[in-house]
């Protein structure tokens, strides 16, 4: 799990690839806008950034058919592994967008939850409590924290805000994979788990919601809230270091 300085060094180029595509389209997010073109996009710029789009085609174990798209777009209660289609972005929808870059082989993975035009203060509260969580989470990023310790803060923060953390999901190692060891639970105990170590590189993603924290799997594989309640996920990949946590994908 813990990577060398060359790897970290590739991480590091698509996390920075990854960012500033992330950050163009969430521009592009508007009321009328397909996620198609929003799909259409971030292909481009990630083409043209010299990368590939990590999620093109990846089949994990159990999935019944490769994702045939280069962002997950998930909408209201679908929480992650939305499948962008011809809808079309109406105002008081709460987007998800998750994106993983691929560069010289070395993989960044990061999400971020918008709202379309005018949404609710419950889905802003919801929105905002996540981006916490992962901020929280994040600053247990330390060598000679643990996984727990990870868990505990994300949690925590989530609760103390009126909400729950999905159950089910989890964020994850990455690198040459785009799901690598070690499994990142959004709940945990304080001072349990593995131990983290410099050159550890970690995606972080609470996915938050605003009812129920239990899930559903839908027909195109997409995991929603059972309850159909808000739910937003925000994520980062994160470099344990000697001091500060590094992340890659800011
Ligand atoms: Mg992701
Ligand atoms: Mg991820």
């Amino acid at each position: 799990m813990i990577k060398t300085e060359a790897e970290i060094k590739l991480i590091r180029i698509a996390g920075k690839i990854l960012s500033s595509v992330a950050k163009k389209v969430k521009e592009s997010v508007a009321p009328g806008v397909s996620l198609l073109e929003l799909d259409q996009l971030t292909k481009k710029l990630i083409r043209d950034a010299g990368a590939e789009p990590t999620f093109l085609g990846y089949q994990p174990y159990g999935a019944e058919k490769p994702f045939p798209a280069s962002i997950c777009a998930s909408l209201n209660e679908v929480v992650v592994h939305g499948i962008p289609t011809g809808y079309k972005l109406k105002s008081g929808d709460l987007l998800k967008l998750d994106f993983g870059v691929t560069y010289q082989g070395y993989i960044a993975d990061s999400a971020f939850t918008i709202g379309v035009g005018k949404i609710t203060k419950q889905a802003k509260d919801l929105i905002e409590a996540t981006r916490n969580a992962l901020s929280v989470g994040i600053r247990e990023c330390r060598s000679g924290k643990t996984l727990g310790d990870i868990g505990w803060a994300i949690n925590n923060y989530v609760v103390k805000h009126g909400f729950k953390v999905v159950k089910g999901l989890s964020g994850h190692g990455v690198g040459k994979e785009l799901h690598e060891d070690p499994p990142v639970f959004n709940e945990g105990q304080k001072n349990t788990g593995l131990k983290l170590k410099p050159g550890m590189v970690l995606a972080l993603e609470p996915m938050v919601s605003a009812g129920d924290p239990y899930i559903t799997q839908l027909e195109d594989e997409s995991y929603a809230t059972r309850d159909k309640s808000l739910a937003a996920h925000f994520e980062h990949t994160v470099l344990i270091t000697e001091k500060e946590p590094e992340i890659l994908t800011r």
